[in-house]
């Protein structure tokens, strides 16, 4: 019988998780179970894939770079990355600002669902304020100082846990370039070893997707039993609606430039691609999919890793398109909603330089990008009084709008990741590998 393709499998786990969601919230103690016995298989999946995240940037980017055999091939990519990155942002946030203002999902919402929403979200809308303060607090380079790292070994895990990704890309690059500068038969021990790493951690990716279909099962039953007030939910359709109908254009956008560039099939792409997009969903963190994008693009999509190893991690800290899409439509919902007077043109020119900016500064975890919309709010003089009222009202929605931007954000970095292969010639024929490809030599 032939095997079902993983990416039905996850599919299918994550209707199941959905419909086990709703049983569970309807029945009592329902929602106790899922958070107690079910919710934990998720963390725990969630927890390997950011194990293994670190190694893998580190081997796969060093690898690549001293495979490169040439620095000038780094600039280029540098510089190719970089721009294109920057190029589709821009397009997301000019798609979402299109869509919010001839749309205006914002008009015409009720004093009392106004209040209703803000009495239900004030204290989440706090938290996120509080949030923002602390990255608003930094000094002007401090986002440049913090690409720099004094100890690795902090890099790796700060006190929360958290990797630094930027530091790490850019500690990985310092040691493949020296690889790079030192003679051959001095540099292969350290590529040996790089090699023999990446390898490793790319089986450990397949092994943990085997999990995979059981793991978003308990993600998205975990995600169904948190929404109660659905009233609240239907209020916010309009404006929810106006960013899936965006994120699926910048869907379309991306297809259209794997088409004309790379020549691929956008269908093909996509079936490759799929798993990675349905665990973004599912985790809502383009940092926890890094390790399956970067199995999905070297191995299934056919771009080499010194191309993938350096664009990917670069794109899932810095290029969030999904996120920029969002923070536009949401800043102008929320303005059509509780402060008319201040959507004027200049304002919303701002939003699309602060929306990039905060795009390339947020990080890539659930619910990032409303902590940086309150700097894009900030940024166009948003009446702080206003500002907790402003977040509540879109709070409601806010976890599955996350989810899908995550997709979105995921597909980005896998599409420029292609382009950026293409052109410097580095997209070959993909050679897919299984977990078990090597099983019968080892039982
Ligand atoms: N959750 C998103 C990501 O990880 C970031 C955000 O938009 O909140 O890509």
């Amino acid at each position: 019988m032939k095997k079902l393709a993983l990416h039905w499998k996850i599919l299918i786990g994550m209707i199941l998780g959905i419909i086990f969601g709703f049983i569970m919230n309807s029945v009592d103690g329902g929602k106790g179970f899922v958070t107690d016995w079910i919710k934990p298989f998720g963390t725990i999946f969630i927890n390997l894939l950011k194990l293994i995240a670190v190694p893998l940037i580190l081997a796969s980017l060093i690898k690549g770079i001293s495979d490169l055999k040439d620095i000038s091939k780094i600039k280029s990519m540098g510089i190719r990355t970089i721009s294109i990155y920057i190029g589709t942002t821009i397009v997301a946030i000019i798609i979402g600002l299109s869509i919010v203002n001839i749309v205006k999902p914002g008009t015409g919402m009720s004093e009392e669902t106004i209040s209703k929403i803000e009495n239900t979200f004030k204290g989440n809308a706090d938290v996120m304020i509080g949030k923002a303060k602390i990255t608003q607090d930094a000094g002007p380079l401090q986002a440049l100082i913090d690409i720099f790292p004094s100890n690795i070994f902090f890099s790796f895990s700060d006190a929360s846990g958290k990797p630094a990704m930027l530091q790490i890309i850019f500690f990985a690059l310092f040691v493949g370039i020296c690889l790079l500068l030192i003679p051959e038969e001095k540099a292969k021990p350290l590529t040996d070893f790089f090699n023999s790493l990446n390898e490793v951690v790319m089986k450990m990716v397949d092994l943990i997707m085997l999990t995979a279909p059981y793991a978003v099962f308990a993600l998205m039953a975990n995600v169904i039993i948190a929404f109660d007030d659905t009233s609240i939910l239907i209020k916010l359709l309009g404006y929810a609606v106006c960013v899936v109908f965006g994120l699926f254009l910048m869907i379309c956008f991306y297809m259209l430039l794997i088409k004309l560039i790379t020549k691929k099939s956008p269908l093909w792409f996509l079936k490759q691609f799929s798993p990675a997009q349905l665990l973004a969903f599912s985790t809502s963190s383009s940092a926890a999919t890094l390790p399956v994008t970067m199995e999905r693009v070297e191995e299934h999509l056919g771009v080499d890793k010194e191309v993938s190893g350096f664009v990917l991690p670069v794109g899932a800290t810095v290029n969030m398109d999904g996120t920029s899409l969002y923070q536009g439509i949401a800043a102008v919902f929320i303005m059509q909603v509780i402060w008319p007077e201040g959507l004027t043109f200049t304002n919303q020119l701002v939003i699309v330089g602060t929306a990039l900016l905060a795009s390339i500064g947020s990080a890539a975890v659930p619910s990032a990008g409303m902590v940086m919309l309150v700097i894009v709010l900030e940024a166009i003089g948003f009446p702080a009084e206003l500002l907790p009222i402003g977040l509540a009202l879109i709070f409601a929605v806010d976890r599955p709008l996350d989810m899908c931007r995550t997709v979105v954000n995921v597909t980005g970095d896998a599409t420029v990741s292609m382009l950026v292969a293409k052109s410097l010639g580095k997209l070959s024929t993909p050679k897919p590998k299984e977990w078990d490809d090597n099983l019968d030599k080892v039982i």
